[in-house]
């Protein structure tokens, strides 16, 4: 796996804004900086701002051609069989939505849905509200449950997962990188537990649609749809550079083809066909893009995945940002392995400084284990709000909360259920790493180093500086 040189790292950090205000920006979990260039693009595309699919102008007809080009590459990005697979939300928690007002209607008296203690709020809540708020209404009896993980080691409990799933299991929904744990569940492993249900789905399938809340592992890794097999895979742009406001749900197109849609109006309906008696729909993927959508938000989106293409270097033969040719796949492949070791380098990193500080505990997956780029933790006797506003008058932006993983929080016993969590992206620099590290430690006053790094963890680093 390439790394990035110190000299590669400079440059990709000059390409944004915030290093000039001295910021250590560590609450990339969250949301993540964009590039200068794309609010240059911005900028530029106000001289052809309009509409799309409403209009015959020049203007309205390449902003439409820069639109549905989107839909390509970030078809391509995941590897989609086509753009007909996707649909463009607010975030993910509104793609998440999107899909759990799609199959409400198909849910039967009796059923099940499948999730875990340690989802993101928005890939339970909206579970939850449907089997306990909205589903009775309707006379439907349908049990929400939940799949525990092992406290020490942040790991999906997967012989609980499949203990859950019996034949009345319509749906498994599941993160793919937790955002508070760091947990990577084996969505291969969870795939073949949602198979085992013998559910009879509409159209005549059997076994469990599979949903994967892809917002943090989206940002660190390759998302593959066809090897993932998901059946819904959801995730936002914010996360992976991008400005804010726009997530997708990616879903299987014999899917796409039978569901309903989520929002009904305007450009979602075929040309002509709407009728007092009927009203039919428009072709993938436009049934499901109802009203004006964030037109620029999604070009911004698809030109920022080009562009990470572009800075990290990872096709030595032509630059893509600002074009709309059909993105390479292996050019997509080289950037997110670039991304990924980056990310993971300066996560052993962190993890192998904050394990230095005493009474400090790291939530999840020890190091070496595969993580997601962030790290929480709690200091005994210290809150982590304390600890979060400290690290920032030092300027080093972080988060303390529940990250929206309440249950898991609960689940662990914190009280109050909170953690300090620091994350990372492609402009990190492992002197980002220490000065979090260094501020941790002031802020629960400990001196400089007072305990040694454990030399188990130091090896990690360095073999993750190696790779
Ligand atoms: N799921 C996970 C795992 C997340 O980390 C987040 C964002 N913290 C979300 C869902 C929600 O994403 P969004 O803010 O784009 O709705």
């Amino acid at each position: 796996m390439r790394t990035l040189a110190s000299r590669e790292l400079e440059l990709i950090r000059s390409q944004f804004a915030f290093p000039l205000r001295d910021r250590i920006v560590t609450n990339n979990a969250a949301s993540t900086q964009p590039p200068l260039a794309v609010f240059e693009l911005l900028r530029d595309l106000s001289e052809t701002y309009e509409n799309v699919h409403r209009g015959q102008s020049d203007a309205s007809v390449r902003t439409t051609e820069m639109f549905e080009a989107s839909f390509d590459t970030i078809a391509t990005w995941i590897n989609a069989a086509s753009r007909r697979t996707l649909s463009m939300h607010r975030s993910t928690t509104e793609a998440i939505n999107a899909a759990m007002y799609s199959l409400m209607a198909d849910f039967r008296d009796g059923d099940n849905i499948v999730t875990t203690l340690m989802e993101h709020n928005s890939n339970y809540v909206p579970w939850h509200a449907l089997c306990r708020e909205i589903l009775p209404r309707f006379g439907r009896r349908v049990e929400c449950r939940l799949a525990q993980f092992d406290h020490e080691t942040g790991e999906l409990d997967l012989d609980h997962l499949a203990s859950l799933v019996d034949s009345r299991t319509k749906l498994v929904c599941c993160t793919g990188g937790s955002n508070f744990l760091g947990t990577k569940p084996p969505l291969a492993t969870v795939r073949a537990i949602a198979d085992a249900s013998a559910y009879p789905q509409p159209d005549g399938r059997r076994g469990a649609l599979l949903l994967i809340d892809a917002a943090q592992l989206f940002a660190s890794s390759r998302v593959d749809v066809e090897r993932l097999d998901a059946d819904f895979v959801a995730f936002s742009f914010h996360k992976l550079l991008a400005p804010f406001g726009v997530g997708v749900l990616y879903a299987k197109e014999a899917l796409r083809a039978t569901l309903p849609p989520f929002l009904y109006g305007g450009d979602m309906i075929a040309e002509g066909r709407v009728f007092p008696d009927r009203v039919e729909y428009n072709e993938l993927p436009w049934k499901f893009s109802a009203g004006t959508p964030n037109i620029l938000g999604v070009i911004a989106s698809a030109q920022t995945l080009r562009l990470i293409v572009d800075m990290v270097g990872a096709d030595a033969e032509r630059a893509w940002f600002r074009t709309d040719d059909p993105l390479s796949p292996d050019a997509v492949d080289a950037a997110m392995e670039i991304v990924a070791g980056h990310a993971a380098s300066l996560t052993h990193r962190a993890m192998a400084g904050l394990a230095s500080i005493d009474g400090l505990r790291i939530y999840g997956p020890a190091a070496g284990a595969a993580r997601t780029p962030l790290v929480a933790f709690n200091v005994d006797g210290h809150s982590p709000f304390d600890i979060a506003r400290a690290l920032n008058a030092q300027g080093v932006e972080s988060r303390a909360a529940c990250h929206c993983a309440t249950l898991a929080h609960h689940d662990l016993g914190i009280d109050p259920p909170a953690s300090c969590r620091v994350s990372f992206a492609l402009y990190n620099s492992p002197e980002d790493v220490d000065r979090a590290v260094d501020a941790v430690r002031d802020a629960v006053g400990q001196s400089f180093r007072s305990r040694p790094i454990p030399s188990a963890l130091q090896h990690s680093v360095e073999d993750v500086e190696r790779v």
